[in-house]
C-alpha cells in the first residue's frame, strides 16, 4: 500500500491498526488520524510527556500536533494532572451543577470581554451547532453564511466546503446531509468582503448569522486580511444578523483572550473547545447576555448535555487556563517563531517553493511560493512534497500533522532539546520534499 520504506517498520502500531480496522470504520475515531492523506501506518501513542509522544513500538517523537491544539502546556503537565487526580478522587459525574463549571465559566468571561455568559458543552461541534441554533432562534431567520475551507466541526449544515479532514479528502459534500440542511448554508470564499455584501443583498432579512473561524487553521493557517473580521462584523450589524466567531482552535491559544485579544473585533457569539478542556472533552459557546438568555431554561431555545460541565474536564481546563499567563504565551510564541524559521531555512536551502504562514503561535507550511488567502490558494499547493517531507520527519522522530491542510501546534514544553531534534531532522526532510514527484 505504501511506497515509504519505513511505513511498516512499526509492527505494534500496525497490529493495533489491523485490530482497530476490524471494529472501527477505517480503524480510527476521527478521520485525519488515519494517515490517508500521507499514506502509511498511523502511530498508536501510549504516553506523552512534555513535548514528546511515545508510540506502541517504543519510538519517541517531538510532538508538533499537541492533540490538535489542546496540549499548550505539553503532555502530562504536573499541575494539570494533579488537578485531575484531585477531582477524580471525588467522583466523576453528578448530573447536577457544581462549582468547577462556575469557576471555568468565570475564568473565560474574565479573559474575554465580549463573553458575558457561556454555556459549557463537550465538543467544538456541539458548541457551533448550538450557537447556530441559538442564532436562528434569536433572529427567527434560517440562513447561515460560512466560508470555504473553514471547519466548524461536523455539524450537518456546516459540512459544506469545510476544511480539516474534509479538505484533506476533498469531499465536495457528504452523503447524509440533506439538501434542506445544506440549502440554508451560503458558502463564500474566505477573505472576500465583496462576496459577503453581495450575499446579504441577495437574501434580505433571511440571514440569521455568519460563522467564521476567528483566524482559520483548518485549511492550513490562513489569517484574515487586515479589516476583514471588522468588515464581517459591520455587515452583520447592518443586516440584523449575528456575527459568530469560532475560536475553538484559536481560543486561549493565540493569546490569553484568543484571537479576540489580537484583533479586538467584538462578536455577538463565540465558540470554544480544545485548549479550554486541558485535554478533556470540554467546549463552550457564549456571548451577549440578551442573546444567551434565549437558551433553555432561561428562554425557549433548547440545548442540553448529560456530561456538560463535567467535573474532571472543568478541573483540567481551569488548571490549564490558570497556568496560561503572559509568560506562557511569550514562550509558546518564541518556540513557534524559531521552528518556523528552521523549517523555512531548511526548505530554502533545498530550493523548495514554500510559504510559512502564522496566526500568533499557530503556523503551517504551504508547498507553494504564493501567499495563501483562501481555500483555492491552499488547494493549489504541491501537497505531494508535504507527503515526502512528513514521512522523513516522522522517520526521524518528529510528529507533524498528517496533512498539509492543518496547523502545526507547539507548547510551553518545547525546550532546546526538542527544538534541536526538529533542526536535526529538517535537512533530510527538505531534501525529500525537493526530490518528491507528483
Ligand atoms: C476542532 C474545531 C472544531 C470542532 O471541534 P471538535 O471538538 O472536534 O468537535 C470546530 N471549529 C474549529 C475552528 C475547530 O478547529
Amino acid at each position: 500500500m505504501s511506497e515509504y520504506p519505513y511505513a511498516y517498520d512499526v509492527p505494534v502500531s500496525q497490529a493495533l491498526f489491523d485490530r482497530a480496522a476490524a471494529v472501527t470504520p477505517g480503524g480510527v475515531n476521527s478521520p485525519v488520524r488515519a494517515f490517508r492523506a500521507v499514506g502509511g501506518t498511523p502511530r498508536f501513542m501510549v504516553s506523552g510527556t512534555g513535548p514528546y509522544l511515545t508510540d506502541a513500538d517504543g519510538r519517541e517523537y517531538v510532538d508538533l500536533v499537541c492533540s490538535w491544539g489542546p496540549m499548550i502546556l505539553g503532555h502530562a503537565h504536573p499541575e494539570v494532572i494533579a488537578a485531575v487526580q484531585d477531582a477524580v478522587s471525588r467522583g466523576t459525574s453528578f448530573g447536577t451543577p457544581g462549582e468547577g463549571e462556575v469557576a471555568l465559566a468565570e475564568a473565560m468571561v474574565e479573559r474575554i470581554d465580549p463573553l458575558e455568559q457561556v454555556r459549557l458543552v463537550s465538543s467544538g461541534t456541539e458548541a457551533t451547532m448550538s450557537a447556530i441554533r441559538l442564532a436562528r432562534g434569536f433572529t427567527r431567520r434560517s440562513k447561515v453564511i460560512k466560508f470555504a475551507g473553514c471547519y466548524h466541526g461536523h455539524v450537518d449544515s456546516l459540512l459544506a466546503a469545510a476544511g480539516s479532514g474534509v479538505a484533506t479528502f476533498a469531499l465536495p459534500d457528504t452523503p447524509g446531509v440533506t439538501g434542506a440542511q445544506a440549502g440554508d448554508t451560503i458558502v463564500l470564499p474566505y477573505n472576500d468582503l465583496d462576496a459577503v455584501h453581495a450575499a446579504f443583498r441577495a437574501h434580505p432579512g433571511e440571514i440569521a448569522c455568519l460563522i467564521t473561524e476567528a483566524s482559520p487553521g483548518n485549511m492550513g493557517v490562513v489569517p484574515p486580511l487586515p479589516g476583514f473580521n471588522q468588515g464581517l462584523k459591520d455587515a452583520c450589524a447592518e443586516n440584523g444578523a449575528l456575527y459568530i466567531s469560532d475560536e475553538v482552535m484559536t481560543g486561549f491559544r493565540t493569546s490569553r483572550s484568543g484571537w479576540y485579544g489580537i484583533d479586538g473585533v467584538r462578536p455577538d457569539l463565540m465558540t470554544f473547545g480544545k485548549v479550554m478542556g486541558g485535554g478533556f472533552p470540554a467546549a463552550a459557546f457564549g456571548g451577549r447576555t440578551d442573546v444567551m438568555e434565549h437558551l433553555a431554561p432561561a428562554g425557549p431555545v433548547y440545548q442540553a448535555g448529560t456530561l456538560s460541565g463535567n467535573p474532571i474536564a472543568t478541573a483540567a481546563g481551569l488548571a490549564q487556563l490558570r497556568l496560561l499567563d503572559d509568560a506562557a504565551y511569550d514562550k509558546v510564541g518564541t518556540v513557534s517563531t524559531r521552528i518556523q524559521a528552521l523549517v523555512s531555512d531548511a526548505l530554502a536551502k533545498e530550493g523548495v517553493a514554500h510559504t510559512v504562514q502564522n496566526a500568533s503561535n499557530m503556523f503551517s507550511v504551504f508547498f507553494t511560493d504564493r501567499p495563501v488567502r483562501d481555500y483555492e490558494d491552499a488547494k493549489a499547493q504541491e501537497s505531494y512534497r508535504f507527503t515526502a517531507f512528513f514521512h522523513s520527519m516522522l522517520a526521524n522522530g518528529v510528529y507533524l500533522p498528517p496533512s498539509s491542510f492543518e496547523s502545526w501546534f507547539v507548547s510551553t514544553a518545547h525546550d532546546e532539546r526538542a527544538i534541536q531534534r526538529i533542526a536535526d531532522a529538517l535537512p533530510a526532510a527538505a531534501r525529500a520534499a525537493a526530490e518528491a514527484t507528483a
